[in-house]
């Protein structure tokens, strides 16, 4: 079956969706993008990555290509078209296709496409036994609340985790853990509490760690939004991570630190039972 893209407003095979080489996206990397997984044929919290999809138009002083509910169409006919009951959607929009100059165009549409892929979820034997992530200095920009296209720095620390094969890399700001290259990063303090970063504009605010801290709370798991360094780390009783692809992943090594008893820990593993019974009540998927 082939994959079908959508291209600023048409549905294409996967192989001929192109865009201009003016896109100020391919130039400047001038936009922002979400990844949404679906399960079944449904977003899971499609209402969130849509706020936050509008929330880093917003700051970018950007506008929506269409309506939220056309968009919402397009996405519902894209998954159709491409026969997949699970997944993952990319939706990425630029400022548009202009002659290069820094400052914005005028009167530019914005450029919208959109992909979906297969879903790219943990392997089970990192969930049941943890991974390994390394450290990276946080070399990003003041903005990393707003979820922009612009990834040069989180790649970099991305390779340098493929090249001593670990799953991800931690960014640290000074001593303290912002966030991982491509998810939220957590520690589980010997108090019990979940240690995370505050959602400022030092990290990407994720979908799956708002919803994660909701679940928590509700579930009487005490939450602090706080900033850790690796100190803390390296006294911590357990280490996780959160992404839409990644879920919640048990962290058992941090560079060379052992974290807590090795084996990913119980709060971690309660977090993650709640989430997959979230992803269940959602879309019916079972994990
Ligand atoms: N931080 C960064 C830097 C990310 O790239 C991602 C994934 N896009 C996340 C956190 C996690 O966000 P989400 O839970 O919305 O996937």
């Amino acid at each position: 079956m082939s994959r079908i893209s959508y291209v600023n407003g048409r549905y294409v095979n996967h192989h001929e969706a192109m865009v201009h080489v003016e896109d100020r996206g391919y130039q400047f990397a001038d936009g922002i993008y979400e990844y949404v997984a679906f399960y079944n044929g449904m977003l899971l919290d499609g209402d969130l990555h849509f706020d936050r999809l509008e929330r880093s138009l917003y700051e970018l002083q950007m506008h929506m290509p269409m309506s939220r509910a056309a968009l919402e169409i397009v996405v519902e006919e894209l998954i159709e078209r491409n026969f997949k009951q699970d997944g993952g959607l990319y939706i990425q929009i630029t400022r548009g296709v202009a002659r290069r100059d820094h400052g914005f165009p005028k009167r530019v549409r914005p450029a919208l496409v959109m992909t979906v892929c297969a879903p790219k979820l943990p392997k089970a034997h990192e969930v049941a036994a943890g991974v390994r992530v390394i450290t990276q200095p946080d070399i990003r920009w003041g903005r990393r609340d707003i979820k922009s296209i612009s990834l040069l720095a989180n790649i970099l620390a991305k390779q340098e985790a493929a090249n001593a094969v670990a799953r991800e890399a931690w960014l640290l700001e000074g001593k303290v853990v912002t966030e991982g290259s491509a998810s939220n990063a957590y520690i589980v303090n010997k108090k019990g509490e979940v240690v995370t970063h505050p959602a400022n504009e030092k990290i990407l605010g994720g979908i799956t760690r708002d919803v994660l801290l909701r679940l928590a709370q509700d579930n009487g798991i005490p939450v602090a939004e706080k900033a850790f360094t690796l100190a803390q780390v390296e006294d911590a009783a357990e280490a996780f991570l959160t992404s839409t692809s990644a879920n919640v992943l048990p962290v058992v090594k941090v560079d060379d630190m052992i974290i807590g008893s090795s084996r990913p820990g119980p709060v971690t593993q309660k977090l993650n039972a709640l989430y997959t019974q979230h992803i269940l009540m959602q879309t019916g998927k079972q994990f």
